[in-house]
């Protein structure tokens, strides 16, 4: 079954290397499987986990590769056998594209950690391009509420940022919602400040010594102090989450913790942590990873960002410019998220 009047071609971006530019092509449409939707896409994110893939930091991408994990498009082709979306429905496709169902962490609502899992954008091809197949277990339906660029971000930035800020939270007291540091000041942390602001959470944002302009991001986000990511803020910290890919804020953090506080480190890759002393840690602080989503956060973060109302601040360039996006985030000339359109 498939939708009248398809091309027989795309246009997509396309990873033929690590550390190589992205190169448009023209490639064939593909083909919804079972169980498989097409979508013709309306707007794609850039995550730094792009970058990590284009720069070749994380191993064994399936090549060529179309990037791209906040995926944002109509349904396009339903493959045999997909109930509960209709042709036009307007959907969203995160990083996590496909878990197997049987193993431990699948069976115990942890599919985020299944070995079997494949990613999109990574190991099966994402969103820099007119057209993309995912299946239809892990595709997202989409609020009206969000034009499809404003929505790009909430599919990694929001929804790693969602997870990142409830690991945040201290088991022990989940309603209790304290001090809060954020490091680095993207298009995760500015979702993460909304969503903490409604909870409660006083917001301290670190950003890189001297970054004006990502500091009033953050202030007009809600944070009631900004400094260097070398200082001390006025408050010892409840939590702290750590979205730069910079192994040193580790201990610059737990510096900036009280005792039984926790540090979540919310990308999928950082540099090296330098050793530091365990005095810095004792006291019941805590370090924890965050390992991208599963499709209940999905659905938690999704059905709660537009009553926050979670606003999301984007700077769109049309596909073609992808390289360009990634080289802004690359070198921190951004605010807020970098989102591809599509056009007609
Ligand atoms: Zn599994
Ligand atoms: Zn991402």
């Amino acid at each position: 079954m498939s939708a009248p009047a398809l091309p027989a071609t795309m246009r997509a971006m396309l990873l033929e290397a690590p550390g190589r530019p992205l190169r448009r092509v023209e490639r064939p449409l593909p083909r919804a499987a079972s169980g498989e939707v097409l979508i013709r896409l309306e707007a794609c994110g850039v995550c730094r986990t792009d970058l990590h893939v284009v720069d070749g930091e994380l191993p064994d991408p399936t090549l060529p590769l179309v990037p791209g994990h906040e995926a944002v498009g109509r349904i396009a082709a339903l493959g045999d056998g997909v109930t509960g979306f209709r042709l036009g429905d307007r959907v969203g496709v995160p990083w996590l594209g496909w878990t197997c169902g049987q193993c431990t962490y699948c069976r115990s609502g942890r599919e985020n950690l299944c070995e079997q899992a494949r990613f999109t954008g990574y190991t099966r091809d994402g969103g820099y391009a007119e057209y993309m197949v995912a299946d239809a277990r892990f595709v997202f339906p989409l609020s009206q509420d969000y034009g499809a660029a404003e929505a790009a971000p909430l599919l990694c930035a929001g929804l790693i940022g969602y997870r990142s800020l409830k690991m945040a939270h201290d088991p022990q007291r989940p309603d209790a919602a304290g001090a809060l540091g954020l490091y680095g000041f993207g298009a995760a942390a500015h979702i993460v400040a909304q969503l903490a602001r409604h909870q409660g959470w006083r917001l301290f944002a670190f950003v890189k010594p001297g970054d004006r302009a990502a500091m009033d991001f953050a202030r007009v986000m809600g944070a009631e102090w900004t400094g260097g990511s070398d200082e001390t803020p006025p408050a010892a910290l409840d939590a702290a989450i750590i979205y730069a890919p910079v192994g040193a804020l580790v201990p610059a953090a737990l510096r900036a913790l009280a005792p039984g506080g926790r540090l979540v480190c919310a990308g999928i890759h950082m540099s090296d942590i330098p050793s530091f002393p365990y005095d810095i840690l004792w006291r019941e602080r805590s370090i924890h990873s965050v390992a991208n989503l599963t499709r209940a956060d999905g659905e938690e973060f999704l059905a709660l960002a537009p009553r926050v109302p979670v606003v999301t601040t984007v700077e769109t360039l049309p596909l073609e410019q992808a390289n360009e996006a990634l080289a802004r985030l690359r070198d921190g000339r951004l605010t807020g998220a970098a989102v591809l359109t599509m056009g007609p």
